[in-house]
């Protein structure tokens, strides 16, 4: 006898049942750790509530990166059956901060804004405190401990975590087991705020206040840099600019930094990567401090770093998609006249520098001249022409 066909749902969404409890929401709190405590509070795991409650593929969902993923239909629904207003649900995705922290035209994963929440190059993405989850009474997981500037607690002067102290796993929401509070490691169990964490030294203090910054700027939606006020957006987009160009640097130059020989250090000892250390927390944590330190001072410390390390115009705007007005028209005026036109390079400065290297028995090529006088070694034409000139009037 045939099987009767299975009956196709015409909708995976639930329609039918309005949450029982509802938790309040904090403020600052991911929409993830939020329906986690949500799920508990039903005494269900987040797989379970969300296959009963909210979609009949519940399993597939809390797979993906709800704190990230647009949905309105979600959010609209999650509204309707918590009885909690959509714009205080809405604040829980990081989605709100679109425009503000970051932009994105139908993006499937978080901009670089944004930890992914697994990206084995670095560390995972979902990051804690263990002593503001300690302070909580309602522990919850901040919104803040997603964003990539965030790797430390400006409250508790303590780096975050982003795993299992014992068992080193990372954070896992549909994981977790049911209790009463969102605290546990879904491995071994164990409670998260137990965790230890390495204090921030007073010589990285520098690290919390730039931390400080970063998030004053994006509550405010906006920055002050030199006598300008700029959009939050703006300074965040430069953030991941910059922040890449000092990362691809090998040998950094930026004297005015006064902990950058820890840093580099750091950076050598992570090319032996040990996947259970905090290696790559530090050096996000130091890539934010040097990023902080360019905006000081502005726009000294940013040119004094473009020249030392012969940045280029193109190094500041080349992959820089919809690059701020801001941001182009101050590149124009540091970077430019820094590097390209730059001042006027005579031939018996290059003279100098070519008896300089001679008398240190050192290598004498365009680079090493270029390097020393402080300019670039194919961009800046008066150089270029003023060294092949002297090439074919001297022997080297
Ligand atoms: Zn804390
Ligand atoms: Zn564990």
């Amino acid at each position: 006898m045939p099987t009767k066909p299975r009956r196709i749902r015409n909708t995976d969404w639930v329609k039918d049942y309005n949450f029982l409890i509802t938790p309040k929401p904090q403020k600052d709190e991911l929409l993830s750790s939020w329906l986690t405590r949500t799920a508990f509070a039903h005494g269900m795991s987040l797989n379970q509530f969300i296959s009963l409650y909210i979609r009949h593929e519940g399993c597939a969902m809390s797979r993906t990166d709800i704190d990230f993923q647009y949905n309105p239909k979600l959010l609209n629904l999650i509204a309707k059956k918590s009885k909690i207003e959509l714009k205080i649900i809405e604040r829980l995705s990081l989605r709100s901060e679109e425009g503000y922290l970051f932009t994105c035209s139908d993006c499937l994963y978080p901009p670089s804004q944004i930890r992914k929440l697994i990206d084995k190059r670095t560390h995972f993405g979902l990051m804690y405190c263990p002593k503001c989850l300690k302070e909580d009474k309602h522990p919850y997981f901040r919104k803040e401990w997603r964003y990539l500037f965030y790797n430390a607690c400006p409250k508790h002067k303590i780096y975050l975590q982003d795993r299992c102290g014992v068992c080193y796993e990372n954070i896992k929401f549909r994981k977790m087991p049911v209790k009463n509070k969102i605290i546990f490691c879904h491995k071994c169990k164990r409670d998260l705020r137990l965790t230890t964490s390495k204090k921030v030294s007073n010589e990285y203090k520098k690290g919390l206040e730039a931390i400080k910054w970063f998030q004053d700027g994006l509550k405010n939606g906006y920055f002050f840099i030199g006598d300008d006020k700029v959009n939050s957006l703006v300074v965040f987009k430069i953030y991941t600019h910059i922040r890449y160009l000092i990362n691809r640097q090998k040998n950094i130059k930026l004297d005015s930094f006064p902990m950058l020989y820890k840093y580099k250090v750091l950076c050598k000892k992570l090319q032996h990567y040990n996947s259970k250390k905090c290696g790559p927390i530090y050096k996000d944590y130091f890539l934010t401090i040097i990023v902080y330190h360019l905006f000081l001072d502005y726009p000294n410390n940013l040119q004094r770093f473009a020249h030392d390390n012969n940045l280029t115009h193109r190094d500041f705007v080349h992959g820089f998609k919809d690059i701020p007005f801001w941001y182009e028209n101050k590149i124009d005026n540091i970077i430019l006249i820094q590097n390209t036109i730059g001042r006027e390079i005579s031939e018996s400065e290059i003279r100098g520098v070519i008896n300089y290297l001679k008398r240190l028995s050192k290598k004498i090529t365009q680079e090493s001249v270029a390097e020393i006088i402080g300019c670039h070694s194919t961009i800046n034409k008066g150089f270029v022409r003023a060294y092949k000139k002297l090439l074919n009037n001297i022997t080297i």
